[in-house]
């Protein structure tokens, strides 16, 4: 989008970062130790302070776009927590994406990164057409033995990304039936709101979009999951890919009645998104989507479900884009000290990024890596049986880190656990939901 300024220096016009935002930053150091990649390379460049002096640099005219400017804000995993530490509110998740914008379409890349990864993620990923049928043939894969063969005879072993992206594979479901368009409310009728089936969610954990209509047509919602509705474009917009972003979000917000109440969504970086359409295309429509915007945590806190007993031990990991996006963190443990017999264990660093960040562990997998292995420590520390985190990304993960090292958990969505108690003999009967 273009603005009028007079001073854009390396920047052009067209989505630039904020120089608002960007002189907001007193240089204070607060988000320093809040940074994973500043925690794991201890570089000033690699962390938030650094990475905005960078950008105001640019903006000022004091540097150009460069590669190496380029390499440091591709090291940057987006996850906010800077956002959070910030005394001074810098908004840095923006800053981030709109000077990726610019080095996108300006071509200004960092011959470190592996842009092969990046271009493969974003080619597959937002494109359930091109995703069913790969994972039609990664589950031939894993259930024919054929990947016990390739694993044991370690055929991968030269081929670090494709090795990384196999191992970060987890069991691909068997092929659920389509959601159903349009599921009743139960008992008292709340309104009608609509569900984002996700890309990832919907094809490796259609288990998560099953339990969460449930749980909200429990919880009194009809429950619309439009079948037209493609990609949200987070992934594009975290990588700076501004303009597909937009074509995507455009294309999503048509496949959504714009009569519903609510649009739910159960994936933190969709989510986080979804609320930002208002920011990045600033028309009627998608201010009027992105307020209805909610997290499934935020809707299912508002509602009395019946819950039986499950006694097991659970500690909640702060999916980023939940706690430093949405600033959601008390909505998913509270609605698991609902369920009766859930003892929540305390984890430590439970919102410092476990290393996923959308496509970051396919193009950085050292550093992401690293912090995986650092979250599987906390996790060990904990003693709990399962491991919460409300975003797929987290989910694959924590889950091939903690199997790389052994550690024997669980790894569940919070509405996975909380469907799994919802005691079904205490709803009210289902009824029409147009009565
Ligand atoms: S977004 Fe995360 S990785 Fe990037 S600078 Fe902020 S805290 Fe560090
Ligand atoms: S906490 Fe905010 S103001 Fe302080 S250095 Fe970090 S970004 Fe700048």
């Amino acid at each position: 989008m273009a603005v009028e300024s007079a001073r854009l220096g390396a920047f052009d016009s067209e989505d630039p970062p904020s120089m608002d935002g960007l002189r907001a930053c007193v240089h204070c150091g607060i988000c320093l130790p809040q940074c994973p990649t500043f925690r794991v390379l201890g570089e000033e460049m690699d962390s938030p302070r650094g990475r905005v002096y960078l950008m105001r640099a640019a903006a000022e005219g004091r540097t150009e776009l460069t590669p190496t400017l380029a390499r440091h804000l591709d090291l940057c995993l987006g996850c906010r927590a800077c956002e959070t530490a910030c005394p001074s509110g810098v908004p840095f998740g923006q800053l981030l994406e709109a000077t990726r914008g610019q080095l996108a379409r300006k071509g200004v890349r960092a011959p470190e990164t592996d842009h092969r990864a990046l271009s493969f993620a974003l080619s597959l990923f937002p494109h359930p057409a091109r995703l069913a049928p790969l994972l039609g043939a990664l589950r031939f894969y894993q259930r024919s033995g054929l990947q016990g063969v390739v694993r044991s005879l370690g055929v991968l072993g030269p081929f670090e990304r494709l090795r990384s992206m196999e191992a970060l594979l987890p069991v691909v479901p068997a092929r659920m039936a389509p959601l159903p368009e349009v599921t009743p409310a139960r008992g008292r009728r709340r309104g009608r709101i609509g569900i984002l089936t996700g890309c990832v969610q919907r094809f490796l954990y259609p288990d998560v979009n099953a339990a969460t209509i449930r749980l909200l047509a429990a919880a009194g919602w009809e429950v619309i999951a439009p079948r037209g509705q493609g990609c949200c474009g987070a992934l594009h917009l975290h990588a700076g890919r501004l303009e597909e972003f937009r074509g995507l979000a455009r294309q999503l917000i048509k496949a959504f009645d714009p009569g519903l109440d609510l649009i739910v969504v159960n994936a933190a970086g969709c989510g986080s998104a979804l609320k930002e359409y208002g920011h990045w295309l600033p028309d009627v429509a998608s201010e009027a989507f992105a307020h209805k915007v909610r997290d499934v945590s935020e809707v299912l806190a508002d509602s009395d479900l019946p819950l039986r007993d499950l006694p097991v031990t659970v500690a909640y990991h702060d999916a980023c884009h939940l706690a430093h996006g949405q600033r959601i963190r008390t909505q998913p443990r509270e609605l698991l000290r609902r369920i009766p017999g859930l003892t929540l264990v305390e984890l430590k660093d439970a919102d410092l990024c476990c290393g996923s960040a959308g496509v970051y562990n396919l193009v950085e997998p050292e550093i992401a890596g690293d912090l995986g292995r650092r979250k599987v420590a906390r996790i060990r520390e904990t003693g709990a049986s399962i491991v919460a985190a409300g975003n797929p990304g987290c989910l694959m993960q924590i889950a091939q880190h903690c199997r790389a090292q052994g550690v024997e958990v669980e790894v569940a969505h919070p509405v996975s656990l909380l469907a799994r108690a919802l005691d079904e003999s205490q709803i009210p009967a289902m009824r029409s939901s147009r009565s």
